[in-house]
């Protein structure tokens, strides 16, 4: 029976159920341009209230995945790679590319530029003078072979069919769907290559999933689905009510990644990168548990392997190594700095996530439109976290800025986005894991 997209979306919206080809003639109904995108978002929205079931998760994240090309790494690369739902602060990647492969594993890395208040890996690391996000296919599975790891900013050539779904999704309302995310990340994981994947889904209000039950049945059906496609994965699930670490900003996150890699900084960082880390050794078969990964990942750190396997990746693509040691000198930073102080004496009792992550965006660190120019050199340096000891006029937020107007709007999302009380408590970093 030929397809008809209008019984399909109908099917749905009854609460009906798809079969697989049907997905198959979706998807190529959209890739020659028969299906308008009116249709889809209809059908979207009826998904976003209605769900997929587990068989229709597989059977549309297959489709996705096979819409374009899909890399292929030789049998004896385990290839791993690690992914994110998206948080503020989040330089995990950053840290745990060159970690990983300092220990041994391949790491292919696809990366998204940031998306909303979130920030994105890309954006990050082109901060760093001279580097080169958009490798060649090429040159990725070559700079794979050399030094076991390389980084590279998505090609609109895998999962197309993913990036037709993700534009409508934006502008529909139809992003918080757990079914939707899912095959949209695991399709373009899928593409990608890599044998193993690890799952950061962070939870928090400075993250697509506000509450722990949302996060944990995202990060079931990540893995289930990934497992069922016959890839090793596990999820750690990561509070995201407030930013990670101390440096929330393109250039100043490299900063605190090197920090990391250099035994340093912030303790919550290193514990989520750690973790990860350890994870993903594991997958790799490097470790024989988590916890023998993170062993390994902290000697790599010590005796300065992963440093200088960082400094080996930059210089691959093109960027000044010289940034992994002498990072403040090299790495652009604003000159003007702007600082909050609390008023009385306390404990942090709030520091919002995501109206740090807007007002950065605010300060040119973030994007409002996919093409507007990123200024990599504003910053927002968190001095107090959640649980701290505040004394009246310490500098609690202290902001880089370049400009006084956007100094402004960003000061918009900050007056209220912290606040002080007698009572001490902490947050729970790794909230949970699914193996
Ligand atoms: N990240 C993705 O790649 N896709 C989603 O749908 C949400 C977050």
């Amino acid at each position: 029976m030929s397809f008809s997209m209008i019984d399909f979306i109908e099917k749905k919206r009854d609460k009906g159920g798809h079969e697989p080809l049907e997905f198959h003639s979706l998807i190529t109904g959209l890739m020659d341009k028969t299906i308008p995108s009116y249709q889809l978002a209809a059908w979207l929205m009826a998904v976003y209230f209605n769900g997929l079931d587990d068989n229709e998760i597989m059977a549309l994240t297959q489709e996705l995945a096979a819409s374009g090309v899909t890399y292929k790494f030789p049998a004896e690369h385990s290839v791993v790679d690690k992914h994110s739902t998206g948080g503020v602060g989040d330089k995990t990647s950053l840290v745990l590319i060159p970690l990983a492969a300092a220990c041994g594993a391949s790491i292919s890395k696809l990366s998204g530029p940031g998306l909303g208040f979130t920030g994105g890996t890309v954006d990050k690391l082109e901060a760093i003078p001279g580097m080169r996000m958009h490798l060649t296919n090429e040159e990725f599975l070559s700079q794979l072979g050399k030094i076991g790891c390389a980084i590279s900013g998505h090609s609109p050539k895998l999962a197309p069919a993913e990036g037709i779904f993700y534009t409508l999704r934006d502008v529909t309302g139809t992003v918080p769907s757990n079914a939707l995310i899912t095959t949209s990340i695991v399709s373009k994981k899928l593409a990608g290559g890599a044998s193993s994947f690890v799952f950061d889904v962070k939870c928090g209000n400075g993250a697509f999933e506000k509450d722990y039950d949302h996060a944990r049945e995202l990060a079931e059906m990540l893995v289930s689905t990934s497992k069922k496609l016959g890839k090793r994965c596990s999820a750690l699930i990561t509070d995201m009510e407030q930013p990670l670490g101390e440096w929330v900003g393109n250039a100043m996150e490299v900063y605190e990644s090197i920090e990391v890699l250099n035994g340093r900084g912030p303790s919550d960082t290193r514990e989520l990168c750690l973790s990860l880390c350890g994870q993903m050794l594991c997958l790799s078969k490097i470790a024989p548990t988590p916890e023998e990964g993170v062993q390994l990942a902290e000697r790599a750190i010590a005796d300065g392997s992963a440093l200088e396997k960082f400094a080996q990746l930059i210089s691959e693509q093109g960027g000044d190594a010289n940034v992994t040691k002498r990072p403040l000198e090299l790495l652009p930073k604003a000159e003007k700095v702007f600082k909050i102080t609390a008023a009385s004496d306390g404990f942090i009792t709030k520091m919002d996530a995501l109206s740090i992550g807007e007002a950065l965006r605010a300060l040119g660190g973030g994007r409002q439109k996919m093409d507007d120019k990123i200024d990599p050199a504003v910053a927002i340096r968190v001095n107090k976290k959640i649980g701290d000891k505040v004394s009246a006029g310490e500098a609690v937020l202290e902001i880089y800025y370049n400009s006084d107007e956007k100094l402004k709007l960003c000061m918009e999302y900050l007056s209220n986005c912290w606040e002080t009380g007698e009572k001490q408590s902490k947050r729970t970093l790794i909230m949970g894991r699914v193996l």
